[in-house]
């Protein structure tokens, strides 16, 4: 049976809800906090933000497993014609994940504990039958398909299969289920190996419950409690439910492995990760009858974000940060105890420069292309909650001129030095001498679940429902597949 078409996935049955109602829940701040995914503390996993960039197979450099954290949000997501969140499916998802993209030059090496794996093309010609080869096999571009070398085995020579055209899928024998192996990892699911115009993606097609263990295992620390891994779960689900609806049929894959998506490590055996993933299996959360892109980040700082604006600029994604009403100064109870509550950096005026001309360059942005050295960067507007929205950057000639808080972090940290790096954009920025020094709070875009906040109720005694009550108010859990 043929899975795919030309470069994309074929389309796939769930049905959409058409409910176009914006999202409202809100992230709880008043007497409680919110926040979502997105960086995470230097010592630890990756992190989590969930925007991918839009384009099908002409891709933009979206970051790959690699990925360090003070890149969690290289990107917001561009408008594209906005989808309709997905009612809960019926049955457990495949998604497909993008665990790495390569140069079209890079020989693929691939194996499998069996020593054997079954590989296709999905172009079926006298070429392309099905072959089950020796590992570990090489892949590698040969004209406008592939040619696939298997291993010498004793008393056998190595066996060449050249496929003229379109996907490889590689696979396990029947029955077996132990994960293929790339790159010294092991990755359960069906491998993909797909050529775009200039790389070559791999992309494991995994059904839902086997992808989340290593994503959770990822995303928290080892020590936290069982009941902010069983939240991290349900959101994480969530959010690639929502992710693997909004890419169908639009794209190859539905998330990468990194934090541009969710981080991802393949299989796992941290019990952990795997206990909640099973003890929540297939539980999502839903809000007015569709599935809620369930955002999370690493430390909100007190303050939470909305998604709006800040991971996506569709309406339907929206999660709004529940507002601290008046009293926008004070910060709710959330994260403030933890080791990422606050945080300090000096970078050089210089460096903000070039770092807001490139990505003034990158982004059609004439005013910031052209930035002379900045005199003061303000805060410029805020949210309900008291975040920062928007930053205003002086110069001596030029003037002021306006960048989103979200963006100039994009911006800030594109370079990828951890050293140099806004951990959030809930700060304040004073300029002394040829420096400025960022005082800010929290870990991340703040948008949704706040993983260090999700530890401390855990760790309090509260469940992973109230958790999940705190930070998605007004959605429900519901067991969408069993
Ligand atoms: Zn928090």
């Amino acid at each position: 049976m043929k899975l795919f078409t030309n470069n994309y996935r074929a389309l796939r049955s769930s049905t959409l809800l058409a409910t176009a109602t914006t999202l409202l829940f809100v992230a709880s701040c008043a007497n409680e906090p919110t926040a979502v995914p997105s960086s995470r503390p230097s010592q630890i996993p990756a992190s989590t933000t969930q925007l991918a960039p839009e384009s099908p197979v002409t891709e933009n450099p979206i970051p790959n497993s690699t990925t360090t954290i003070v890149t969690d949000l290289p990107m917001k997501a561009k408008p594209i014609p906005p989808k309709p969140l997905p009612s809960p499916p019926k049955t457990e998802p495949e998604v497909a994940i993008r665990i790495e993209t390569l140069p079209l030059n890079q020989v693929v090496i691939i194996n499998h504990a069996a020593g054997r794996l079954q590989i296709s093309s999905e172009h079926s010609s006298a070429d392309d039958q099905e072959w089950t080869a020796s590992t570990p096999i090489e892949i590698r571009i040969q004209g406008e398909g592939w040619r696939v070398t298997s291993a010498k085995k004793t008393g056998t020579p190595s066996q060449t299969h050249e496929y003229s055209a379109g996907e490889l899928n590689i696979q396990s024998l029947n029955g077996d289920k132990r994960p293929i192996q790339w790159n010294k990892k092991e990755w359960p699911g069906k491998l993909r190996v797909v050529r775009t115009l200039s790389n070559i993606d791999l992309v494991m097609d995994v059904k839902m419950d086997s992808y989340l263990p290593g994503v959770i295992a990822k995303e928290l620390y080892p020590s936290w409690c069982e009941d902010a891994y069983r939240a991290q779960a349900i959101a994480a689900r969530s959010y690639a439910v929502v992710e693997e609806s909004r890419w169908e049929g639009r794209r190859h894959y539905d998330m990468v492995a990194g934090q541009q998506s969710q981080a991802w490590i393949g299989a796992t055996k941290n019990t952990k990760a795997l206990d909640a993933v099973r003890d929540t299996r297939g539980q999502v959360l839903v809000h007015d009858g569709v599935v809620v892109p369930a955002y999370y980040s690493s430390a909100c700082g007190g303050r939470p974000a909305n998604a709006l604006g800040v991971l996506t600029d569709n309406p339907f994604h929206n999660i709004v940060c529940v507002s601290t009403g008046n009293n926008s100064k004070k910060r709710t109870s959330c994260c403030e105890t933890t080791s990422v509550a606050t945080w300090k950096a000096f970078i050089a005026l210089t460096k903000i420069q070039s770092r807001l001309q490139a990505w003034g360059s990158a982004n059609s942005r004439a005013d910031f292309a052209a930035l002379q050295l900045p005199t003061a960067i303000e805060v410029a507007d805020k949210n309900s909650a008291g975040r920062p929205t928007q930053f205003r950057i002086q110069t001596r000639k030029g003037g002021s001129i306006m960048i989103d808080s979200e963006d100039f972090r994009r911006a800030i940290n594109a370079a990828g030095d951890p050293k140099s790096s806004m951990r959030s954009s809930d700060c304040s920025i004073r300029i002394a001498g040829a420096n400025a020094e960022f005082s800010g709070r929290g870990f991340g875009h703040g948008v949704g679940l706040c993983q260090h906040g999700a530890q401390e109720m855990g760790r309090k005694g509260e469940s992973f429902k109230q958790i999940l009550a705190r930070y998605y108010p007004q959605t429900m859990i519901v067991q969408a597949w069993k």
